[in-house]
């Protein structure tokens, strides 16, 4: 068995397998968590075909000239359920009204992040927030092309690579395939996730029955990490002080391909684009509220008809993307390398995540004294500016 392609340019996305005509492909985890293609040489008859639909080896879709705005969800209850203003539950509900079928990241029943296609309204609840590890996307890809062949129409969320991964696996362009991405600052590592579940549970006597990583009890900017277990107890933390949200945010346990990934910028291959819009009060402070409020970028003609569809249902605010950028650079830009990132892993892998996040991701005393010093020395260079 040999893996096909460097590291750090497989996103994990299973399209050569999934695509291999005589199944010599097989996706394995590996000891970072993260599966990668492995080939049975004896299997393969070295037909190229996989090589044509790798989206790691296609050339980037082309840069698209987008509109972009600020917006939420009016109905209360899906925008408290959503990562940040709920719209892509609007465009979902438009998408299954009008006979078509959904794909996002849903929990499956082993507690396993997996891409699923969804028919109908109740089924959508599952693809509700951002699950922060990386969802494995198995047989969707199939799925998806056999509902595009019927004539109907498929709405494909994920994040950008898995966008481009949809359209790379299709051997035809289909109209009626319709994307909408996440932007997107990394995904972590599925194992390290299930680690830290099971601390959880080990803690709490009890199997998870939900997680929220964008639970908004204090607020969508202090969003908390939420779970619950089938004892009736629950776990919630703000990001800045839970122990997996810190190692995600301090980029630690992110794949490889994160840290230079080719899937940046607006592009034509996503119709529209999903992010928080953190920079919002910097930008229109009157609009929105701490309970969440989107970046609706709209990158093509079928993405804006889709967005046209819905946006009566939300209150919005066109703006200009350029203004948005600085205030959320994953749009454009990928996370930096973390140097300490391999001895993580190695600890990880020796001692448990405990002890890897107690050496290099943890927040010592001494440093948050910096950081408060740094902190208010910058308050005080602008108070002098101002006066
Ligand atoms: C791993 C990840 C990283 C992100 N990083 C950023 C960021 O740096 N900056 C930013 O502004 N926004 C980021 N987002 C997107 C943002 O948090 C919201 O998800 C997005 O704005 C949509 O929110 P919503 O309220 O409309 O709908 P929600 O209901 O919150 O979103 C549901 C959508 O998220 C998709 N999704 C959830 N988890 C995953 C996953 N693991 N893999 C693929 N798709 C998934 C579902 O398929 C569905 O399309 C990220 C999302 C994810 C999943
Ligand atoms: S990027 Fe996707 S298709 Fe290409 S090798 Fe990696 S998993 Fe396979
Ligand atoms: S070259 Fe052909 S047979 Fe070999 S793994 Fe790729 S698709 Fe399969
Ligand atoms: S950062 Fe890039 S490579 Fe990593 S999951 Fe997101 S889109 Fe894929």
């Amino acid at each position: 068995m040999n893996t096909i392609i460097e590291k750090q340019a497989c996103v994990g996305c299973g399209v050569r397998a999934a695509r291999c005509p005589r199944a010599c492909i097989t996706m394995t985890a590996d000891s970072e968590g993260f599966r990668y293609p492995q080939i049975d040489a004896e299997c393969c008859v070295d037909c190229g075909l996989c090589r044509a639909v790798c989206p790691a080896l296609k050339v980037p879709a082309e840069t698209a000239e987008p509109s972009a705005y600020a917006a939420y969800n009016r109905d209360e209850a899906v925008r408290s359920r959503s990562s940040s203003g709920g719209i892509f539950r609007l465009l979902a509900e438009q998408v299954l009204r009008e006979g078509g079928a959904v794909a996002g990241a849903a929990w499956n029943t082993d507690g396993e992040l997996t891409h699923q296609l969804v028919r109908d309204s109740k089924a959508l609840d599952r693809l509700y927030g951002s699950k922060y590890l990386q969802s494995r996307t198995d047989t969707v890809f199939a799925e998806a092309e056999s509902v595009l062949k019927s004539g109907k129409t498929v709405l494909f969320s994920g994040t950008p690579c898995q966008i481009a991964a949809m359209r790379a696996y299709l051997k035809t362009p289909y109209e009626r395939l319709l994307c909408v991405s996440v932007v997107c600052h990394g995904v972590p590592s599925p194992a390290v996730w299930e680690s830290y579940r099971s601390l959880l549970e080990a803690q709490h006597g009890a199997k998870t029955t939900d997680a929220r990583f964008r639970d908004k009890r204090d607020g969508w900017k202090a969003f908390s990490l939420a779970l619950s277990f089938d004892n009736g107890q629950s776990y919630a933390s703000q990001h800045g002080q839970d122990r997996y949200m810190q190692c995600f945010l301090k980029n630690y346990i992110l794949r490889p391909s994160c840290y230079a990934c080719r899937f940046k910028n607006t592009r034509a291959d996503a119709d529209l684009m999903l992010a928080d819009f953190w920079g919002l009060s910097h930008i229109d402070p009157q609009f929105g509220d701490d309970r969440g409020v989107s970046l609706v970028i709209v990158n093509t003609s079928g993405g804006q008809a889709l967005w046209e569809a819905v946006r009566e249902q939300t209150t919005y605010k066109a703006v200009d993307l350029q203004a948005a950028v600085p205030y959320n650079t994953a749009i454009v830009r990928s996370v930096p390398p973390v140097p300490k990132r391999e001895r993580f892993f190695e600890t990880y892998r020796t001692h448990g995540l405990d002890e890897a996040y107690r050496r290099y991701v943890r927040t010592t005393a001494l440093q948050r004294l910096k950081q408060r010093g740094t902190w208010y020395l910058f308050r005080l260079r602008r108070l002098f500016k101002k006066s």
